[in-house]
């Protein structure tokens, strides 16, 4: 038994929410924490929840948390024996890794070596491919000269990528149709690898068609063993940034996830990997998938953003493992590591998905999480309820990790994310839902959010439905095919929410009345003469009737101005104040889904981003108690505003008749059919009482 170091206590070299992450676990395994903060970050979260913080400089990273220096004087400072990078910043810097051995601080994370031989992707390939690992095919030599690149890419076959060498963050790249196009694309992408990396060199790869973008978690320990945790999918992404990740891969057969793994282990092996990586593949998504149908990427050498789904579905804590592997301890067995269940992430961000994504700072006003809200926990399911993950007493449910609370500032100078929801579940549709479900009963607000595109993205069929016998159609292109049924809402189309309204009260109603046919109810809809359930709203001032042609818990159809519109109840959970969430059917190509609020007066809509009130028009006075449909009467006391007809006009059904006010709202009462006015019962300014009759219809008229 090899004697193993003691950590007492760990700074960590980051902010935000993995800062946050890191000191949790840390406090859970009796550890203390110390934080670093620049400018920016007095009052942050990360700052706040440590044992001990110090101050590092301005607010620019490059002024604070890039500065090796300053990071190691704050490490001595504190006593702290042991440094975590988290991600980002240093955490894939062998200089800083060098720098905490020199000033005998443990790192928690792999050496300088190994982050050394997977910094450069060309290095890493050529490595790779003699350690057996298939590798995309393509050119990763020394000799940069365009002549000599440009041929490579003719041979290799277009599309081709262009990628940076030290490329990261999905900077870098430029993808190549046709040979015309290469000499400007390789200019501007040397351009942008010198300016963001200081170092222009590229390789040249296959772009593979219908990718698909599947990763494997490996781990190594200082006693020779490396073992995975199996897979994540991360195919959902916008300009090679990953948006939501999910564990495990759909379609992943033993077969592959063997080849995968095996892979991913041998390229960690190659390097002597210690701690947590991250071995990424590019897969053919254009059929099922296949042991020969995957290719090394890059490696990253360090704890990656969509940890936690893997940390779902296994019930270990990666964090822990990091620094249990830093302190000498042994890895678990590959065979004790077991998977149970499916997670899936997504971030979310503080930006603007209708204005190009453009980063949305400002202060957090609203954050409202919906972990907060025990009523909004997954419970109706077809499984096992509530069932315990066996290591790590992990509920199915929802988790979140972020690193700021209400009040605080996003700023300019870091990446804006706010948080990453995590969803677990036994299946993957139930999955699915109860992220949705997360993100729309989680209120932020004070700055725009990508939540409404998060949620459209989980209910694109394509990546929605997967059904095993076919194969999974989410590739990397994905949002881009998209763009705007993801991105645009079309606010336009009044009518849509009209009936998105209209479905609202639907489901509300079925909701409160489960048993009870909703029929015998007369009090807040009423009935037509085919018996449909009608919804009466206000558009320009006009009174317009949604009906609802049929309905069930999940789907509800609204024929609306000869328009049918079909909104499906969007998840589990039904709150106590009236709060659920829907959206359109997926046959309408449209994504969106809407948490409402029902009062008296209006249905109030919001996807996250956009915010409407939805006028009714008064259903209560279209449904007088004394249902004639020869006599319109007050529904309730008030007082008259205005008659717009007098004795023999004709009027047609629907036609604004009275305008009374009651209850300190104006309500205008219309006429229940074609006919013409026989009787008028009141006079303008007049208070009636309820029931009072004010206009009645001759007879003859049907
Ligand atoms: P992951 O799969 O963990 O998301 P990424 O490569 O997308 O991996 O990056 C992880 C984090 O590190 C992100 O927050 C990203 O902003 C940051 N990051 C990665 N590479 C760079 C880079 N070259 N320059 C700046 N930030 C980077
Ligand atoms: P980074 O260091 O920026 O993360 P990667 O090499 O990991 O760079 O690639 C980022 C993303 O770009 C991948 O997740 C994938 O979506 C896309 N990509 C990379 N290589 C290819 C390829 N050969 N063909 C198609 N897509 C690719
Ligand atoms: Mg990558």
């Amino acid at each position: 038994m090899t004697k193993t170091k003691q950590i007492k206590k760990i700074l960590i070299a980051n902010r935000g929410e993995i800062a946050c992450r890191v000191i949790k676990t840390a406090r859970k395994m009796g550890i203390s924490t110390v934080a670093v903060y620049s400018d920016a970050d007095r009052k942050a979260l990360h700052v706040r929840l440590a044992d001990e913080s110090v101050h590092i400089g301005p607010s620019p990273a490059v002024e604070s948390y890039l500065v090796i220096e300053k990071i190691i004087a704050a490490a001595k400072e504190t006593g702290a024996d042991a440094v975590h990078p988290g991600y980002g910043f240093l955490s894939e810097n062998p200089d800083f890794v060098r720098a905490c051995e020199k000033a005998k601080l443990i790192f928690i994370g792999p050496s300088a070596e190994a982050m050394e031989a997977m910094g450069l992707k060309d290095a890493a390939k050529k490595l790779m491919d003699e350690a057996g690992v298939p590798i995309t095919p393509g050119y990763h030599g020394k000799d940069q000269s365009p002549k000599l690149l440009k041929a490579k890419a003719g041979m290799i076959g277009y599309p081709v990528l262009i990628k940076a060498v030290a490329g990261g963050g999905g900077k870098g790249m430029r993808k190549v149709e046709v040979d015309a196009d290469f000499d400007a694309a390789l200019a501007s992408c040397k351009r942008e690898a010198a300016s963001s990396f200081g170092n222009e060199d590229v390789l040249i790869e296959k772009y593979i068609q219908s990718p698909r973008h599947i990763e494997v978690q490996v781990f190594g320990d200082t006693h020779g063993n490396v073992v995975h945790m199996f897979e994540r999918d991360c195919s959902l992404q916008r300009r090679h940034q990953k948006v939501i990740e999910e564990a495990p891969a759909p379609g992943m057969t033993d077969a592959v996830r063997k080849a995968m793994t095996d892979a991913a282990i041998a390229a960690a092996k190659a390097v002597d990997y210690v701690g947590a990586g991250t071995v990424e593949f590019i897969v053919d998504g254009s059929g099922k998938l296949r042991t020969d149908g995957f290719w090394f990427m890059e490696m990253n050498t360090r704890l990656q953003v969509e940890h936690p789904v893997t940390e779902m579905i296994t019930g270990l804590d990666l964090v822990e493992w990091q620094i249990r592997v830093a302190r000498g301890e042994a890895l678990p067995k590959q065979g004790e590591i077991k998977m149970e269940g499916h997670a899936i992430e997504a971030r979310i961000y503080a930006e603007d998905p209708v204005n190009d994504f453009l980063p949305s700072i400002g202060t957090l006003k609203t954050f409202a999480l919906a972990s907060d809200l025990d009523r909004f926990r997954p419970s109706k399911s077809s499984y096992k309820n509530n069932k315990v993950n066996s290591s790590n007493n992990i509920r199915y449910g929802w988790r979140t990790d972020t690193g700021v609370t209400e009040g605080d500032e996003i700023s300019v100078y870091y990446d804006p994310m706010i948080a990453k929801f995590i969803a677990y579940e036994y299946k993957r549709f139930e999955c699915i839902r109860t992220l949705a479900a997360q993100i729309i009963h989680s209120k932020i607000e004070g700055l725009k959010t990508n939540s409404a595109f998060l949620r459209r993205c989980l209910y694109h069929p394509n990546f929605a439905i997967f059904k095993p016998e076919e194969f999974y159609k989410a590739t990397t292109n994905l949002i881009e095919r998209n763009f705007s049924t993801l991105t645009q809402q079309g606010l336009e189309n009044e009518n849509k929410f009209i009936a998105l309204a209209a479905s609202a009260l639907t489901f509300k109603l079925r909701k409160e009345n489960p048993s009870q046919s909703v029929f015998s109810q007369t009090d807040n809809w009423r009935l037509n003469s085919e018996a449909n359930l009608i919804w009466i709203f206000e558009k320009n001032e006009l009174p317009i009737q949604a009906v609802v042609k049929s309905y069930s818990d999940i789907l509800c159809i609204i024929e609306l101005d000869d328009n049918e519109y079909k909104i499906a109840d969007r998840d589990l959970e039904y709150g106590a104040n009236s709060i659920m969430s829907m959206g359109f059917a997926q046959d309408t190509n449209d994504f969106s889904q809407w948490r409402s609020e029902i009062t008296n007066e209006t249905v109030h809509l919001s996807d996250g981003y956009f915010n409407l009130a939805i006028k009714r028009y008064a259903p209560w006075l279209s449904n007088s108690s004394s249902a004639s449909s020869d006599t319109i009467s007050a529904p309730m006391p008030g007082k008259i505003i205005a008659l717009n007809v007098a004795a023999g006009d004709s009027v047609s059904e629907g036609e604004p008749l009275v305008v009374m006010e009651a209850m300190k709202m104006e309500q205008t009462l219309t006429a229940p059919r074609d006919g013409v006015v026989a009787e008028i019962g009141a006079e303008v300014g007049e208070l009636v009482t309820d029931g009072a009759l004010l206009v009645r219809l001759e007879e003859d008229a049907e």
